[in-house]
């Protein structure tokens, strides 16, 4: 017997309401249909954004420890609901589940450092006699909500980076209109539950789902609206802050990511750690791991050791424990893998592993000789596609990573502390791993990008201090 398919509503104003027109939700990897995902007209986003407008008083008002303890209830009701949660993300991403559920573990400590960064919002005070005329006067400051922010995700951390938004600003008082992306609504309505559930005030947070366009276009628009914090492509993000106007905008765009290796680096201990950030889900990851620099002397043995672990990886099921890589997120993101791939060839690199389709998935591709302006190089892969080159020196290394667009986080494998200090000095990106990938991120750190990758800061703190407004208040005790 046929079961009926889910069919999902939009939550404006603490309500769940039916949506004039839906679309088909399909999973990736099998294409089965997963369920009906409302598309927001525009009467409905105007709604969602009156209702955020409406709450953002009660939620300014709202103590700390309220704010704290609503927080600390989602994740209770996250834990308790960890291994469903995993599973949406595995269905509507094409995420293998084990990599799915280490993003539900991150989600839940992304809530709890939101929940514990509520109680610590502080301001400074300020000797206001340090300048001739300031006497018998202080200065204290307190951080103030910013008011609704419009908060658009991408696909590739369905939870994980809703929770980098709604976390903050809720943390700091502030009311929210959510637009997921259009290929992993599951996950954000599935936390608005746990946020209705756990106490959050109606209005407070709002999930609008539809096209990014018109949704995330409307919500950009809205005078209203007081901060866009947005997380996706750098050709939408660069749209979107043309459009925001003196608005405050987050940006957490692309990258192309890169490690370097040092010539005493011992390659047997980092190579599984550079298989698991070039091709974990399938390299749909903004700091996947796709380009690798490697000191002449141990190229050979890196390449070699480095492709027999990655042809080991095992693709399939998402659902399946032991999958490795799964589908990309669609089939044109399949075709321009394999047309990027083939223009690498026909420039001279050489396909070393994969290069190749089983269905939607791409089998984990290694590319060596390749030239940085082959688009495989200088844009964002975000398939699991890795290139190996080879360099004669350090210098020459972090020359060619900084030949980029983009500028995220890079990493170095050194034992040379002279040449790590170079490297932390040199790297132009947001963050540099001394001995690491750059695939690596935990949730209270500040986590960013300079150039196309972005602008203004993530991890709870810094996110904090990006939703709120810095006011002054001075005391003049002269009379
Ligand atoms: P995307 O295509 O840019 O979409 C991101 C979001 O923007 C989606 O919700 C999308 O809605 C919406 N959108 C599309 N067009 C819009 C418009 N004109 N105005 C407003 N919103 C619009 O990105 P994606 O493919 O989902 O995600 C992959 C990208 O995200 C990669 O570049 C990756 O590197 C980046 N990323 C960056 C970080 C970071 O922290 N730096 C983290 C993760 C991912 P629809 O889905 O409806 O189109």
């Amino acid at each position: 017997m046929k079961t009926a398919v889910e069919k999902k509503k939009l939550y404006i104003n603490g309500e769940w309401l039916e949506a004039k027109s839906y679309t088909v939700l399909r999973s990736p990897y099998s294409g089965e249909v997963l369920a009906e995902i409302p598309a927001a007209a525009r009467e409905d986003v105007e709604r969602a954004i009156a209702a955020a407008y409406e709450a953002r008083r009660i939620m300014a008002k709202m103590p700390a420890h309220e704010r704290a303890a609503i927080l600390e209830k989602v994740v209770s009701l996250l834990q308790e609901r960890a291994e469903e949660a995993a599973r949406i993300i595995a269905l509507e991403a094409a995420k293998p589940i084990t990599t799915a559920k280490a993003e539900v573990a991150r989600t839940i400590q992304t809530y709890k450092f939101a929940a514990e960064e509520a109680k610590r919002i502080y301001g400074e005070t300020l000797p206001l006699d340090a300048a001739p005329g300031g006497e018998n006067r202080i200065a204290l400051t307190v951080r103030e909500p910013i008011g609704v922010v419009g908060a658009i995700t991408p696909f590739n951390f369905p939870m994980n980076l809703v929770a980098h938004k709604l976390g903050p600003a809720i943390a700091s008082g502030n009311t929210v209109v959510l637009k997921p992306a259009s290929q992993t609504p599951l996950s954000a309505y599935f936390i608005a539950e746990l946020f209705e559930q756990a106490g959050l005030p109606k209005g407070a947070l709002n999930v609008v789902t539809g096209s990014g366009k018109t949704v995330g276009d409307q919500i950009v628009a809205d005078p209203r609206v007081s901060m866009v914090t947005f997380t996706g492509s750098p050709e939408v993000g660069i749209g979107i802050r043309n459009k925001a106007g003196l608005k405050r905008v987050t940006l957490e765009l692309g990258s192309n990511s890169a490690v370097i290796i040092d010539e005493q680096v011992d390659v047997d201990r980092i190579v599984p750690r550079c298989v698991t950030g070039a091709f974990s889900f399938q390299g749909q990851v903004c700091i996947s791991l796709q380009r690798i620099y490697v000191h002449e002397k141990r190229y050979e043995e890196f390449v070699e050791k480095f492709t027999v672990a990655a042809g080991q990886l095992k693709v399939g099921d998402p659902l399946d424990p032991a999958t490795d890589v799964s589908a990309l997120i669609s089939e044109k993101d399949v075709e321009r893998s394999l047309a990027w791939i083939e223009e690498a060839k026909q420039g001279g690199a050489v396909v070393a592993l994969g290069g190749k389709r089983q269905g939607n998935i791409l089998l984990p591709t290694v590319i060596l000789e390749t030239a940085p302006t082959m688009k495989v190089s200088c844009q964002e892969v975000f398939a699991p596609i890795v290139l190996i080159n080879k360099v004669s020196s350090i210098d020459e290394a972090i020359e060619l990573v900084n030949d980029s667009r983009y500028g995220l986080q890079a990493g170095i494998y050194t034992d040379n502390v002279h040449v790590a200090w170079e490297a932390a000095e040199k790297l132009h990106v947001g963050g540099v791993l001394i001995n690491d990938i750059p695939t690596f991120r935990v949730d209270h750190m500040p986590y960013g990008g300079v150039k196309e990758s972005g602008f203004g800061r993530e991890g709870i703190r810094y996110a904090v201090e990006e939703m709120t407004e810095l006011k002054l208040v001075i005391f003049n005790r002269n009379r």
